[in-house]
C-alpha cells in the first residue's frame, strides 16, 4: 500500500526531556528519533520523515528560529508530505500556533504537540500525542484548517487555544468555543467546520520590537510613559475585564497611540473585550476615542504575534481588520 508521507520536526520541551543525574531536573535531550522509536504504530501508517531541529525549553523559541521551522515545513509541502507535525515545549505552544497559522497558506495540516509529562515519568503523555498528532496530519478532515494543536486527545485551533494549568495533563483549553476536535478510538472527529482563516506573506524584517504590559491594580507609568524612547513599535494592553485601564494609563496610552499602534486585550483569560459598553475614564470606549484599538477575542499574548506579523511585513495599516476577523 503507497502510504502517505508525514513530516515532523522535534524543537525540544518536555516531550524530549530526561534527567542526565538522579535529583537534577530534566532537560531537553532526547532526539525526533529517539521520540518517533516510541510509536511503533505509525510506521503502518505513514512513511515518516523526522527531524531534529532544536533541543530548546519553549520558552528559549524566537521569532527567528520559527520562521526557519517555518521554512523547513514549507520545503516538506513542497516535497509531498500530507502533513507537518512540531514537537515542542507546551509553555509557548499557544503563542507558536498563532505565529504559524498567520504564516500558514497551505491547505496540508500543521499540527502541534508535546507533552506535560517528561520521557521518562510514569505515564508520559508524549508517545499517546505524538501518535494523535500524526493521525490528526494525515486525516483528509483536518485539510484547510490551517495550524492545529493536539493534545491530550483534543484537537484546538490555533487562534483559540491556550495553557490554562501549569502542570496537568489536561493543561490546554479554547475558552468559550472548546476544541475544534477530538480523538475519538484513533479517529479524528472535528465538532464544527473550518472557520475562514487570514494568512499574511513573510516579514521582511524581524528587528521590530511590540511589548507586551499588564494592567494591574495602582500600577505606576512609568514604562508606558517609555515604551517609545524605548524604541517600541507597537503596544499590547492586557487590559482589566473587557478591556480597561486606570484613568492614569489611559492618558500615557493617548500619548502611545499618536505613534504607534496600541491594541487593548483581556487580561481575564476568557471572553472578548467589549466596543460600547462602558464610558469611564480608562474604558473601552474611552481608549477607543484615545485611538488604541480592542483585540476583541484574541487573547494578548496571540495579538502581540498579530501585531509583530503586521508590523514585520509593514500592513500595520490593517490591524484593524485582522481584529475584526478574529
Ligand atoms: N511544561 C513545558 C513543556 O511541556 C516545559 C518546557 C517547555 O515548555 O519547553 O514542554
Amino acid at each position: 500500500m503507497d502510504l502517505p508521507t508525514l513530516a515532523i520536526a522535534a524543537l525540544g520541551g518536555t516531550v524530549s526531556m530526561q534527567a542526565r543525574n538522579a535529583g537534577g531536573g530534566v532537560i531537553p535531550t532526547i532526539s525526533g528519533e529517539t521520540l518517533l522509536a516510541s510509536v511503533p504504530e505509525l510506521s503502518s501508517l505513514a512513511r515518516v520523515k523526522i527531524e531534529t531541529l532544536g533541543l530548546l525549553p519553549s520558552a528559549s523559541l524566537d521569532f527567528e528560529f520559527l520562521l526557519s521551522v517555518l521554512s523547513w515545513a514549507n520545503f516538506q509541502i513542497k516535497q509531498g508530505a500530507a502533513g507537518v507535525v512540531i514537537l515542542q515545549g507546551t509553555d509557548t505552544l499557544e503563542e507558536t500556533a498563532t505565529f504559524f497559522d498567520y504564516l500558514w497558506d497551505h491547505p496540508e495540516p500543521l499540527i502541534l504537540t508535546g507533552a506535560m509529562r517528561s520521557a521518562a515519568q510514569p505515564g508520559a503523555d508524549g508517545p499517546a500525542n505524538l501518535l494523535d498528532a500524526c493521525r490528526v496530519a494525515m486525516a483528509d478532515r483536518s485539510r484547510g484548517r490551517g495550524v492545529q494543536v493536539v493534545m491530550n486527545g483534543q484537537i484546538h485551533s490555533a487562534n483559540a487555544v491556550r495553557k490554562s494549568d501549569s502542570l496537568a495533563l489536561q493543561a490546554f483549553n479554547s475558552a468559550i468555543v472548546g476544541p475544534a476536535g477530538l480523538m475519538v478510538e484513533d479517529t479524528v472527529r472535528y465538532l464544527r467546520p473550518p472557520c475562514p482563516r487570514k494568512t499574511l506573506p513573510l516579514p521582511l524584517q524581524t528587528s521590530q520590537r511590540i511589548a507586551l504590559l499588564e494592567a494591574s491594580l495602582s500600577a505606576d507609568n512609568l514604562l508606558l510613559e517609555n515604551i517609545i524612547a524605548m524604541g517600541y513599535d507597537g503596544l499590547v494592553i492586557a487590559g482589566f475585564g473587557a478591556g480597561h485601564v486606570s484613568g492614569g494609563w489611559a492618558d500615557a496610552i493617548e500619548a502611545v497611540a499618536e505613534k504607534i499602534p496600541v491594541v487593548i486585550a483581556t487580561r481575564t483569560g476568557s471572553g472578548s473585550t467589549a466596543r460600547s459598553s462602558y464610558g469611564f475614564i480608562g474604558s473601552e470606549m474611552d481608549l477607543l476615542g484615545r485611538g488604541a484599538l480592542m483585540a476583541g477575542f484574541l487573547c494578548p499574548r496571540k495579538a502581540r504575534i498579530l501585531l509583530w506579523l503586521l508590523v514585520g511585513c509593514q500592513r500595520q495599516d490593517e490591524l484593524a481588520l485582522f481584529l475584526a476577523h478574529d
